[in-house]
């Protein structure tokens, strides 16, 4: 009877222990952070390899390595820390919790423009911001702070308009900033044909949650690309969808 109880207990705590650790892991999926996390996992294994076999030597440097990394993690984790704790309270996409049809216009608007972009052969690139923080980007743009719509989205990107280079942000429902320059992806393996707007879109969902949208110059095509993952060649229904989609994946998270 106490071994079934002592079972149990041991039972129950490696369950909460994977799930602890699952949620950490798809919390820093997609992030730079998530190297480092795997990196104090090795560690942290080592420790108990170590201990097992009375290693003293390494186990007393592993022992003091320890003692530093907490100063050293809050450093390194420091914008997921924040972010994670301005998230706790916040759950929905849109602060000031519009309703769904409203949400529903803004999200065909966005559509349209793209849909007019690649018909008339013209490059765009759109962020539309989830829960991780744009600031830093919108403060690399020009601050626009309107209401969406598509005809000036089109305008925004519209050859010799002076914010056309560069990625447009979307935040609150409110076109937030354009003209905004994107964390280039480090990706190797990512295919020739793709040039540097295709690379800022997916370095952007590298290092955050936003959805980008991507309407190709060259190609006269539409993708999304959301935590590293390409959708290609959207119709405009499709993007519509698909970014209704993402955004509701985002309150379930
Ligand atoms: P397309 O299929 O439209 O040709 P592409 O992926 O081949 O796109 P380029 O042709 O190199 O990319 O597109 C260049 C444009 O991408 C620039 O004019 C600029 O507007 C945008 N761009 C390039 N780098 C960045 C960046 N770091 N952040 C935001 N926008 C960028
Ligand atoms: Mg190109």
């Amino acid at each position: 009877m106490h071994n079934l109880i002592l079972n149990w207990r041991i039972l129950t705590e490696v369950v909460i222990l994977w799930f602890v650790i699952y949620q950490i892991m798809l919390f820093f999926e997609g992030r730079s952070a998530l190297q480092v996390l795997r990196g104090i996992t090795i560690l942290v294994f080592a420790f108990f390899i170590f201990q097992k076999f009375d290693f003293l030597v390494l186990n007393w440097l592993l022992k003091k390595l320890f003692g530093i990394s907490v100063i050293a993690l809050l450093i390194i984790f420091h914008p997921e820390i924040r972010q994670g704790l301005a998230q706790l309270g916040k759950r929905k996409f849109f602060k000031n919790n519009l309703n769904e049809e409203e949400t529903g216009l803004a999200i065909k608007q966005i559509a349209e423009a793209c849909e007019n972009l690649a018909k008339n052969k013209l490059g765009g690139l759109i962020a539309i911001k989830k829960n991780d923080s744009l600031a830093s980007y919108i403060q690399s743009g020009e601050i626009v702070d309107s209401r969406i719509s598509a005809n000036l989205i089109q305008a925004i990107f519209t050859p010799n308009n002076p914010l056309h280079d560069g990625g447009l942000i979307i935040q609150d429902e409110r076109i937030a900033a354009a003209s905004c320059i994107l964390p280039l992806t480090t990706n190797q393996e990512l295919s020739r044909v793709f040039g540097t707007r295709h690379r800022a879109a997916l370095g952007l969902s590298e290092e955050t949650d936003a959805i980008v949208i991507v309407v190709s110059e060259e190609r006269c095509d539409i993708s999304i690309i959301y935590r590293k993952r390409f959708y290609k060649d959207l119709s405009k229904l499709e993007l519509e969808s698909k970014i209704k989609h993402l955004i509701e994946i985002e309150n379930e998270e």
